[in-house]
């Protein structure tokens, strides 16, 4: 079971009062996208559901348990984002096995992973290269298999898609819904852009100035936006 809640929750910066007051909750299985304008706050509340970040105030709570205190490694959760952070000292096997090596995961069991993490990409036969001989939609499925191998409960995607290419864009936002589904995982998807958003989730959630304007499934929100804001964002006719 891994639902997500956040309870509550404020990131002051200094004076700078980035996120206000937001009470989200997610259910078990589900595909939620952040979606608003750069700088409304997407990603730090995404690195305070990763243990990256801590709330001012507020709790973080994954499968019942409040995660405030705990930090990333002892979250069930694993990250993909929009620079891949992939090692270019290492292999693509190397950097997919990375995470769990440093787990102390046993050797047989790091190869077991990656190589089914490989299959299910579609990597089986770049393991021995190196990030620089990938191509920019290689690196991202590296990325996701690097997430995957740790067999994470709960995917955070922090704009993965924003480097690739108009074509690759539209083939991998199907990928990665396909993956969260055979994972069985419950994923939460932070992007900027709208049709993203639309395509991808099961509910969507709109941002603005570290505020919750609305949340609801693509539907709801295209249909009966509550204000000009989300119907100008979500392109509405309203
Ligand atoms: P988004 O991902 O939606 O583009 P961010 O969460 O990155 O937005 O940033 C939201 C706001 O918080 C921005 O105004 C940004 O400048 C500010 N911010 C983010 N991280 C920090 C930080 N470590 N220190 C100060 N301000 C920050
Ligand atoms: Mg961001």
């Amino acid at each position: 079971m891994a639902s997500i809640q956040l309870k509550n929750i404020r990131r002051d910066f200094g004076e700078v009062k980035v996120i206000r007051d937001v009470d989200i909750a997610i259910n078990d299985k589900e595909f939620v996208v952040f979606v608003g304008p750069s700088g409304c706050g997407k990603s730090t509340l995404l690195r305070m559901v990763a243990g990256l970040d801590q709330p001012t105030s507020g709790d973080i709570v994954i499968g019942g348990k409040v995660v405030n205190a705990l930090p990333p490694r002892e979250r069930d959760v694993a990250m993909v984002f929009q620079n891949y952070a992939l090692y270019p000292h290492m292999t693509v096997d190397q950097n997919m096995g990375f995470g769990l090596m440093i787990s102390k995961v046993e050797p047989q069991t790091i190869r077991t992973k990656v190589a089914e993490a490989a299959r299910i990409l579609g990597l089986d036969k770049l393991l021995d290269r190196y990030p620089r001989q990938l191509s920019g939609g290689q690196r991202q499925r590296v990325a996701m298999g690097r997430a995957m191998a740790r067999d994470p409960a709960v995917f955070l995607f922090d704009e993965p898609l924003s480097n690739l290419d108009a074509k690759l864009r539209v083939q991998m936002r199907t990928e990665i819904r396909a993956l969260h589904q055979r994972l069985g995982a419950t994923s939460i998807y932070v992007t900027h852009d709208q049709i993203e958003a639309m395509t991808m989730a099961d509910r969507i959630v709109v941002l603005r100035d570290g505020i919750v304007e609305q949340t609801g499934t693509p539907p709801e929100l295209y249909d009966r936006p509550v204000n000009t804001f989300v119907a100008t964002f979500i392109g509405s006719p309203a």
